[in-house]
């Protein structure tokens, strides 16, 4: 028997109290090494021992992904989609036939699967694919035999393709709240390396405060704008699905954070958090053809190509005898990628195509800042004072976001979090009558 002292959290918000089924999904660090694994597998069983039906989604261990990644990039510059697949699905496999026989080890039924036995039905985008649909039945008789059920996480089967599938990076978050959906599970365990959702990556602002809830419309504009703690695909879902997700440590006992819906929220803050993402880059193609239709032919190229573009903007030409100029952002490993498509697409659609792949950017989300108005002109003046020069801007009704050179990303960030007030003695509380409560937090 492993000696890993797990207490109860009964009573903890958002845990199943016995006679439910639970979804459990353990990330990467916390099924590193053994004792990492066999403190996820003591966990499991209290749960079970609590007498809920327990379905454990288990991430590759450590770094194991990027180390497949490594792998593959030594064999081939570009290796072939579908073989990344086969590739990097077997990280998780591993996780989960392991964690299983720790689990028997501690004296109860334990069976692994892997995404495809579990029923993760995706499209055939190989490295981005999506779950298409869930066909829990493998799962629902282990559990109604009383086995604990650890499920590959990150990966699926496309129905068209018969292939291996995986879900892009950080996707075993998804696969929980899938399963959790399909399950009708009471609660979706995500238990990571910090406490909860944090006012900002607490490895960069050690002085950042746990929230012990968030609305699901924040928390998709922060893992949109890059809180990696939750995968965005895992927070639409949820939400689409109403599952209650609850992110918490998986090294101590604690309350952890609930994502829930807006109504359900108890605090009120204009602002919430400050994002930030250190791995984009900037595609800037000068001189566009001036003519109806150029925009969404660019942009339908790079859809295809299955790029995501985050930040779009477009100039005016200064005369008719111009073209306009037109730049947005994708993520870095897209970069390559993104520039073919749209050489594919017409080679003189531009005078020059031009990049940037140190580009970052900074976020702060808050679902008050629809009613207060000022916001952006604070974030603008603090990057201003801490000399950092905005080179692209977007806003949503709750987000503003600034592109900046990737090297200032710290900077930006801890600037924002202090100026906002965001860190661990702050209050930042709209009271009974509306008032705004931050000591910092004026505009
Ligand atoms: P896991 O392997 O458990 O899925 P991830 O590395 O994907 O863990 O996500 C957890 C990490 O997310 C944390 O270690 C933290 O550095 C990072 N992170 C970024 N933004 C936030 C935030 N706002 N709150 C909490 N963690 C954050
Ligand atoms: N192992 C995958 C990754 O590192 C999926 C996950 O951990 O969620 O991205
Ligand atoms: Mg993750």
């Amino acid at each position: 028997m492993a000696e890993v002292n797990v207490e109860t959290s009964q009573g903890t918000p958002g845990v199943a109290a016995g006679g439910e089924t639970v979804v459990m999904k353990f990330g990467g660090t916390s099924v590193a090494g053994p004792e990492d694994l066999k403190r996820a597998a003591a966990r499991i069983v209290a749960e079970r021992e609590r007498g809920n039906k327990v379905v454990a989604v288990l991430s590759a261990r450590g770094k194991t992904t990027d180390e497949l990644l490594t792998m593959a990039g030594e064999i081939s510059d570009r290796p072939s989609p579908r073989e990344m697949d086969m590739l990097l699905s077997t990280g998780e496999r591993i996780s989960c036939a392991l964690c299983a026989m720790a689990i028997w080890d501690l004296g109860h039924q334990a069976i692994s699967l892997t995404g495809s036995q579990a029923g993760i039905v995706t499209d055939s985008s190989h490295t981005k694919a999506r779950i298409v649909d869930v066909r829990a039945g493998r799962i629902e008789q282990a559990l109604d035999r009383g086995d604990i059920v650890l499920v590959a996480g990150f990966q699926g089967v496309s129905t068209d393709s018969k292939d291996v599938t995986t879900l892009g990076r950080g996707g075993s978050d998804t696969t929980a709240v899938a399963l959790a959906a399909a399950l009708g599970a009471s609660v979706c365990e995500i238990y990571t390396d910090v406490a909860g959702v944090f006012t900002a990556d607490p490895r960069l602002v050690p002085a950042a405060r746990k929230l012990v809830q968030i609305s699901f419309e924040e928390m998709l504009e922060m893992s949109a704008s890059g809180a990696g703690v939750l995968q965005l695909r895992s927070v639409e879902y949820a939400r689409n699905h109403g599952v209650r997700i609850h992110c918490r440590s998986s090294f101590e006992e604690g309350t952890g954070t609930l994502v829930v819906a807006e109504e359900e929220t108890m605090e009120n803050p204009f602002v919430t958090a400050v994002t930030h993402s250190s791995d984009e880059a900037r595609v800037t193609l000068a001189g566009v053809r001036n003519e109806p239709g150029m925009a969404g032919r660019i942009f339908t190229a790079l859809a295809d190509a299955n790029v995501n573009v985050d930040v779009i903007i477009q100039n005016e030409p200064v005369s008719t005898s111009h073209g306009a100029d037109l730049s947005f952002t994708v993520g870095r490993n897209d970069l390559a990628t993104a520039v073919e498509a749209i050489e594919a697409v017409d080679v003189s659609a531009a005078e020059e195509i031009l990049t940037d792949d140190k580009i970052g950017k900074v976020s702060i989300v808050g679902a008050g800042m629809r009613s207060h108005p000022g916001v952006a002109a604070k974030v603008f003046k603090v990057l201003g004072d801490e000399g950092i020069n905005i080179e692209m801007i977007s806003t949503s009704p709750i987000k503003i976001s600034c592109v900046i050179a990737a090297d200032r990303v710290p900077d930006a960030v801890r600037a924002l979090h202090d100026s906002f007030d965001l860190g661990d003695d702050a209050i930042h509380y709209e009271d009974s009558t509306g008032e705004h409560k931050a000591r910092a937090g004026s505009r």
